[in-house]
């Protein structure tokens, strides 16, 4: 029996996280459940997985919860508030699995301990990674701790990867890693229409549904460029051993090329709980809950190269991970900004590209070898990030 704590419960990768584990109550018991503050969804979750702990970061919704429990059939569970109860729980002797499912960087510091205190951390906050780099493996290689990839195309290039594979290990058979990428919902958009595309466009995904602020990562496909960095880092490879490859239909979820002229791919629906109970089981199999892939259904595989012109957040991040250093972190804080501004209509969607590349012109590559430097740079990148869509306004 292992015991899963689970941050960032309420959103779409925690509640289909729950779905899994719900499947499978004799091998996980749920010592943890985390929100930032959307206390009905969790209040649902904690009737039906009755964790030991939970933690709203926000201190009032957190105040709203225990009082709603106070008078229920859970009214043993602890419930914690702020951002430092986020590592409590993450390292809690009890809980041997951490789903690191916050969006953001809102994730690092308790991915981060989880990490550190040598747990199995099932990574899909793919931001944690991207801002902290080798400080993230390291401490993962340093401190016993296991990685699972929960990103769909990583954990796909997980499962081609040789046996026994460890993530961080550099793998000497493997020539190159096709990333696949659906090229979302904008991909064939007339290019001068960009700019007039709303929120609710954005969000909406043709094949995946997710939380919005990665919904429009994908539109923009920053997306796929913060999974180039993510699969550098994972898999230890060079950024041009990795090829961006678009296939709209999302039924291969990326492929390893193999110096022997061998091409392994991972298929299956597109469907998250797919490559959560592949971490959740691993090194075995069970059951995830999703439909088969019905092969006559897939009419046809279609392959093309990204646009970079079309998608510059793209080539933005593969001029980040190029400069390294502090540059993903950057990147990564100027996009998160960016968004946010787009989806409060502060900005157009062809603008998110623009804060980005003001922000990172902003800034000199320097090595990213503490965790204050990256939480500073983190901080001073949103800053400069902000002044740069006051400057758009004007
Ligand atoms: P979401 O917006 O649906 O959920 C986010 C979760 O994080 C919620 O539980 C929310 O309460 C919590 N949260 C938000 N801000 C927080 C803060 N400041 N402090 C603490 N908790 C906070 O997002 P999602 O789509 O589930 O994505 C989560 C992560 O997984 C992202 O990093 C995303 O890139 C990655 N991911 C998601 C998918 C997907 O299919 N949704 C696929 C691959 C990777
Ligand atoms: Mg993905």
């Amino acid at each position: 029996m292992k015991g899963i704590c689970v941050l960032g419960a309420t959103g779409s990768i925690g509640v289909s996280t729950l779905d899994v584990a719900a499947r499978h109550k004799d091998l996980y018991k749920v010592i943890a459940l985390t929100a930032n503050n959307n206390i009905d969804t969790l209040y649902e979750q904690c009737l039906v997985h009755t964790p030991e702990y939970v933690v709203v970061v926000d201190e009032n919704n957190a105040k709203l919860f225990a009082e709603r429990i106070s008078t229920s059939p859970i009214d043993g569970i602890k419930v914690l508030s702020g951002a430092d109860a986020l590592e409590t729980v993450a390292t809690l002797d009890q809980v041997d699995s951490v789903m690191a499912a916050i969006v953001g960087a809102a994730g690092l510091l308790p991915s981060l301990a989880a990490a550190k205190a040598g747990k199995t951390v099932l990574l899909a906050n793919k931001e944690a990674l991207v801002m902290s780099g080798d400080l993230f493996m390291h401490a993962v290689r340093d401190c016993g701790a296991h990685l699972l990839p929960i990103d769909s195309e990583h954990n796909a290039i997980f499962q081609c990867m040789p046996a026994h594979y460890v993530s961080g290990q550099s793998a000497k058979s493997v020539r190159r890693i096709l990333l696949t990428a659906s090229g979302g919902p904008f991909r064939t958009m007339p290019l001068d229409k960009l700019k007039d595309v709303t929120p609710e466009q954005a969000v909406a995904h043709p094949n995946w549904d997710m939380g919005r602020k990665i919904s429009v990562d994908s539109a923009t496909m920053m997306n796929k460029g913060l999974e180039l960095i993510e699969a550098c880092l994972l898999f230890n490879m060079k950024p041009e051993q990795i090829q961006v490859v678009i296939h709209p239909q999302s039924v291969i979820h990326s492929m390893v090329d193999y110096v022997d002229g061998t091409v392994l791919a991972q298929m299956g629906n597109p469907d998250m709980r797919i490559p959560i109970a592949h971490a959740m089981a691993w090194p075995e199999r069970f059951d995830s809950g999703a439909a088969p892939l019905n092969i006559f259904d897939v009419k046809h595989m279609d392959f093309e190269a990204p646009d970079l012109d079309r998608f510059p957040c793209l080539r933005l991040a593969i001029e980040a991970i190029n400069a390294g250093g502090v540059m993903p972190a950057v990147l990564n804080a100027a996009n998160e900004i960016a968004v946010e501004a787009f989806l409060n209509e502060q900005i157009r969607f062809t603008d998110i590209p623009v804060v980005i590349e003001k922000t990172m012109q902003y800034f000199e590559v320097s090595e990213a070898d503490t965790l204050e430097k990256v939480l500073s740079i983190d901080s001073q990148a949103r800053d400069v990030a902000r002044q740069n869509l006051l400057s758009l306004a004007n």
